[in-house]
C-alpha cells in the first residue's frame, strides 16, 4: 500500500507540475525569440546613426551628440538582447555545447589576453597562479565567456592601480577557477541578491561601465550547465573573489623538486 501510494503521489505531483513546466518553457522560448528579433532592428538603428555621424560636419554639435547617444544606447540594448538570448538558451538547455577537454591554465591565459587592453587602460595588473595543470570536460567557448564575465567585473569594479588574480586549484574531485580582485567589494546586505537577474549594487556605475546586470547570471548558468557551481565572497572596500567549481577530469601534477610530472585521470562519473 505504501509503495502504491508513493508511486501514485509521484504520478499526481508530476501531472500537476506539467502545466507549470510548459508555461516556463513557453516563457523561455518567448524571451529567446523576442531577444533574437530585437537584435536585427537594433543593429540597423545603430548602423543608420553611424552613417549619419560620418557627415557630422553638416550637423549642429547638439544633433551630433544626440546621434552619438543613439549609437551608445542601441549598443547597450544589443548587449542586453544578446545576454537575454544566451540566458534563455542556457535555461532551456537549447544552447549548442561542445564536450572537449579544456585546460584551465590555457583558459586563464586566453582570458587574460582578451582583457589585457582594458586592464592596462585602468592600470590594473592581472596575474595567473597555478601549481598544477587542471583539465575539465566542457565547452571552451562557454567557459571562456564565463571567465570573461568575472574578469570584466574584476576590472570594472576595481580601483585604478588595483590587481586581479586568477587561481586554478584542485580540491578533491573538483577544479576551482577563482578570480580575486582588490576592488570596491560588495557590502554583505547585497550578497544574497547577486544571483538575481538585473540586480546591480550601483546601477549608475554598472551602466556607465557598459554592464547589464546579467553577467553573473550567465556565468552561474554556464557553471551549472557544466555540473558545477559559482560562489562569490566579498568584503566591502577590500575586494571580491568569485569561484567557478567544475568536476575535475584530469590533473598534471608537477613535482618541481624532482622535475617530474604525474598525470592522474579521474573516473568518468566525476566528469560531465
Ligand atoms: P553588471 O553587468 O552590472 O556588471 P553582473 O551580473 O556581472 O552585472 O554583476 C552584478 C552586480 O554585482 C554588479 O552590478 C556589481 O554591483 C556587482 N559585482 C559583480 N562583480 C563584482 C566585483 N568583482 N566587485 C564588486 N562588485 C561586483
Amino acid at each position: 500500500a505504501l509503495i502504491g501510494s508513493g508511486a501514485g503521489g509521484l504520478f499526481l505531483a508530476n501531472r500537476a507540475l506539467a502545466p507549470a513546466r510548459l508555461a516556463w518553457a513557453n516563457q523561455q522560448r518567448f524571451i529567446a525569440d523576442a531577444s533574437h528579433e530585437l537584435r536585427t532592428p537594433l543593429t540597423l538603428l545603430r548602423a543608420d546613426a553611424e552613417v549619419l555621424l560620418r557627415g557630422r560636419q553638416n550637423f549642429d554639435p547638439e544633433d551630433a551628440a544626440l546621434l552619438e547617444d543613439i549609437v551608445t544606447e542601441s549598443n547597450h540594448m544589443s548587449t542586453i538582447a544578446t545576454n537575454l538570448l544566451t540566458l534563455a538558451r542556457l535555461d532551456t538547455g537549447s544552447i549548442h555545447r561542445e564536450h572537449e577537454i579544456v585546460s584551465l591554465a590555457a583558459l586563464a591565459q586566453q582570458g587574460v589576453r582578451r582583457v589585457q587592453a582594458l586592464a592596462e587602460q585602468r592600470h590594473i595588473t592581472i596575474r595567473i597562479e597555478s601549481n598544477n595543470d587542471l583539465y575539465v570536460v566542457g565547452d571552451p567557448t562557454l567557459l571562456e565567456q564565463a571567465l570573461l564575465v568575472l574578469l570584466d567585473n574584476a576590472i570594472k569594479y576595481n580601483h585604478t592601480g588595483g590587481s586581479v588574480t586568477i587561481h586554478t586549484i584542485a580540491q578533491g574531485t573538483q577544479a576551482l577557477l577563482e578570480v580575486s580582485d582588490t576592488g570596491i567589494g560588495i557590502a554583505s546586505e547585497h550578497l544574497s541578491h547577486l544571483g538575481e537577474r538585473f540586480y546591480r549594487v550601483d546601477k549608475a556605475r554598472s551602466r556607465e561601465a557598459g554592464g547589464t546586470g546579467l553577467g553573473l547570471s550567465i556565468a552561474r548558468s554556464i557553471a551549472t550547465t557544466h555540473a558545477g557551481k559559482l560562489t562569490l565572497s566579498s568584503i566591502a572596500r577590500q575586494g571580491t573573489t568569485v569561484t567557478i567549481m567544475l568536476p575535475l577530469a584530469a590533473i598534471n601534477q608537477h613535482d618541481r623538486d624532482r622535475k617530474t610530472t604525474e598525470t592522474r585521470l579521474y573516473e568518468p562519473e566525476q566528469t560531465i
